[in-house]
């Protein structure tokens, strides 16, 4: 039994063909500990996908739910998996050092009193600072 993350497991489970972007793309990100960027997922694939396809496979995964962008305070974007259902809302740590991004999932809490009748879908908090790598 091996509790490894495969592309082709969370495609199938979101119901969605396996292309090889999409492989890619998820491979690239399940490899990552941290968030990266479209320019650091292209790197990665030796040119094999042109720019609008990745740009493309990266909607479609984002809005399937199976990864997310993180936006930071200088315009960059970076995408991450999303790994459990309870992972939609949660924050982001950024190095202000080294760049890196990541999902933090119980450092952060958050308390959020929306007027009645209001509902969350995500919450974008980014949390600056430096890394253990980094420290
Ligand atoms: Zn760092
Ligand atoms: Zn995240």
């Amino acid at each position: 039994m091996t509790t490894k993350l495969r592309p082709e497991d969370i495609l199938s489970q979101y119901k969605l063909k396996n292309t090889a972007c999409r492989k890619m793309i998820l491979n690239e990100l399940i490899k990552s500990e941290t968030a990266m960027t479209e320019q650091e997922i292209k790197e990665n694939s030796e040119d094999i996908f042109d720019r609008v396809t990745l740009y493309r496979t990266l909607r479609t995964l984002e809005h399937a739910g199976i990864i997310h962008s993180i936006v930071l305070s200088n315009n960059v974007v970076k995408y991450a998996l999303t790994k459990f259902d309870a992972d939609k809302v949660h924050s982001h740590f950024h190095c202000t050092r080294c760049n890196d991004v990541e999902c933090l999932h119980d450092a952060v809490e958050v308390k959020t009193n929306l007027p009645a009748g209001y509902i969350l879908h995500d919450l974008d908090i980014v949390v600056n600072g430096i890394c253990n790598n980094c420290n």
